[in-house]
């Protein structure tokens, strides 16, 4: 199938609730996008719907890293590292544009919880982890050496380090590729379609009361197998099916601040080990940003009421300044914020929120529903395989049906990551008249779906000008997040699809309702739709909330 010309759109109700599905998953974030795609594939009727927009959840806030979890190593789980290190490989195959290498640099100071033969032992086995094929090998390092790579580390106490490598991931957009190519694949994906309660037959789940959140309609998808990939909101649905199911997630939150790169100074990715509990964070870079993080500790409240403290920004803070002491952060650098749960399973015998495991289960309700918790972004794909392997084998029992061969999710490339010359892509861009700024853009965001942008630009001269006159982004990239990538609010195109919202200073308020006008042309929105996407939108940034 060419992806390059298939265009997405979110499943209207009523194409749900026509005729029954094999099997509908519940959640689109990344695990519920993963499931869909790699059961779609397998030739399974399979309709996802999310409550939101895709990876509105967990999956659009992650560290947005795909990773062979060094830190894993500590806790001596290697069989974690081979699988997340050999997903790594098969992310940066099948989706470059979206996953790409990224160098980090590990300091260690005198006395650091992490001594340099702890760190250069640990190296040598997260390289053979990864079969010594990871991006590079790692490099170990005398403070010299780091410091050329790392002018504005601190150099008191500085012993040395290492260079490694892992890779940083568009998490939204890799969601919504996974979600499209589930599309292509023949599955129903509904965004902003709400599962009510579940519907149950002969004393099994077997679809779903759906109301459309942005319409207001309601209906009933019927399916054979139910799953339930809903991240931190996965013991509410356990509950949909049986009111007094034990609680299963130990749920953590996690959150990023958001700063200038030029006012922390770090060239590559730097991991460090916080001064005040040992634990390790990155300094990530993100274009001209920085992003630090992550904090880690129990919530127990709504996953819709998450938000970073005062004390989760201060903690990040010192700890980014105390290895980047020329910084001085304070809270008048922090662009922006992200907070979000990580969907632990809960293990009683873990004593810090740190130690919570992050594989996943795959669980049976009391009433058949097929429950996938915890894992990670990494993990995804292989997390995806083991599930629909227990759908088709339950496809099976149910009408003895053959069982379809596994899934090729790890050679076929998602949209936009079909191997391609980049430099005739880029040539094009530039023959339009776009900035080089706008044409890398477009490349990073798009891969080789860069060509249905510039189709776009080429037809309207007003949909070459940025969007925003900060940000390289240009108005033909709204059409297209309309158009084929299941964009529905100006949240969606803002802040998951282009990322506009944290990477202005004023948080694209400013352009919200230029965006809203353009959706409106696409999605026949009237002015009282604009006047509430734009109310909405600039409301979220006003209580602090990304939107
Ligand atoms: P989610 O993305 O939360 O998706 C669940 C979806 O279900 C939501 O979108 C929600 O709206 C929907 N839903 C809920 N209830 C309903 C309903 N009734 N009807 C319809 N839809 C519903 N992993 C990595 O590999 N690398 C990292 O660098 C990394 N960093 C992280 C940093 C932080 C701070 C956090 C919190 C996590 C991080 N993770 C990382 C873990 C990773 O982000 C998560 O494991 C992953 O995103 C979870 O995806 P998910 O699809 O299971 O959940």
């Amino acid at each position: 199938m060419d992806t390059r010309t298939a265009t997405s759109r979110r499943a209207p109700l009523p194409s749900l609730t026509a005729e029954p599905a094999d099997l509908l998953v519940v959640g689109g974030g990344i695990t519920g996008a993963g499931i869909a795609r790699d059961a779609a594939m397998r030739g399974l009727r399979t309709v996802l719907v999310e409550q939101g927009d895709l990876a509105s959840g967990t999956s659009s806030i992650s560290s947005r890293l795909v990773h062979g979890g060094l830190r894993y190593l500590e806790q001596g789980n290697l069989r974690l590292v081979f699988e997340a290190s050999h997903e790594r490989r098969v992310l940066l195959s099948i989706a470059p544009h979206l996953v790409r290498p990224l160098p980090f640099v590990f300091p260690v100071h005198k006395g650091d919880r992490v001594p340099l033969w702890k760190l250069a032992a640990g190296m040598w086995i997260y390289d053979l982890l990864a079969m010594f094929r990871n991006v590079r090998r790692h490099r170990l390092l005398g403070k010299r050496g780091l410091l050329r790579l790392e002018p504005m580390l601190r150099e008191r106490g500085l012993v040395g380090g290492a260079l490694y490598y892992d890779a940083q991931c568009d998490d939204a957009r890799l969601t919504v590729a996974t979600a499209r190519s589930a599309v292509h694949h023949g599955a129903r994906v509904a965004t902003y379609t709400c599962v009510e309660s579940l519907a149950l037959a002969d004393g099994r789940v077997q679809g779903a009361h759906l109301r459309d959140v942005l319409g207001g309609e309601t209906g009933t998808v019927r399916a054979r197998v139910v799953v339930n990939a809903t991240g931190p909101w996965t013991d509410g649905l356990r509950r949909m099916e049986d009111p007094h199911a034990a609680a299963i997630l130990r749920p953590t939150k996690g959150v990023h601040v958001v700063v200038r790169r030029d006012r922390v100074g770090n060239r590559h990715a730097v991991t460090i080990t916080s001064p005040m509990d040992g634990r390790v964070m990155f300094v990530l870079p993100w274009g001209d940003l920085a992003y630090i993080g992550t904090t880690d500790t129990d919530w127990e409240g709504r996953p819709e009421d998450v938000r970073a403290t005062h004390e989760d920004i201060v903690y990040l803070l010192r700890s980014a300044n105390a290895y980047f002491p020329h910084a001085r952060l304070t809270e008048e650098d922090v662009l922006a914020t992200w907070a979000g749960l990580r969907p632990l399973v809960a293990d009683p015998g873990a004593a810090e929120a740190s130690d919570v495991s992050r594989e996943h289960v795959i669980l049976r309700g009391s009433h058949g529903m097929i429950t996938i918790a915890g894992g990670k972004l990494t993990t995804y794909r292989a997390m995806a395989a083991e599930v629909v392997d227990r759908v088709v084998s339950d496809l099976h029992a149910v009408d003895g049906r053959p069982v379809p061969a596994p899934a090729p999710t790890d050679r076929e490339p998602l949209p936009g990551g079909e191997t391609a010359e980049i430099e005739p892509l880029r040539q094009a861009g530039m023959d339009l008249g776009l900035a080089a700024a706008t044409v890398d853009h477009v490349l990073r965001l798009f891969g080789t779906e860069a060509a249905a942008v510039y189709n776009l630009a080429r037809g309207d001269q007003s949909w070459r000008r940025p969007i925003h006159p900060a940000h390289p982004a240009v108005v033909a990239e709204i059409v297209h997040c309309v158009r084929r990538e299941l964009a529905e609010t100006v949240a969606d195109v803002l802040t998951r699809r282009l990322h506009l919202s944290y990477e202005t200073a004023d948080h694209a308020v400013a352009v919200s309702e230029k965006v809203a006008t353009v959706m409106a042309r696409e999605l026949r929105w009237g002015p009282d739709r604009v006047a509430r996407e734009v109310a909405a939108y600039r409301a979220a940034w006003e209580r602090g909330q990304v939107p």
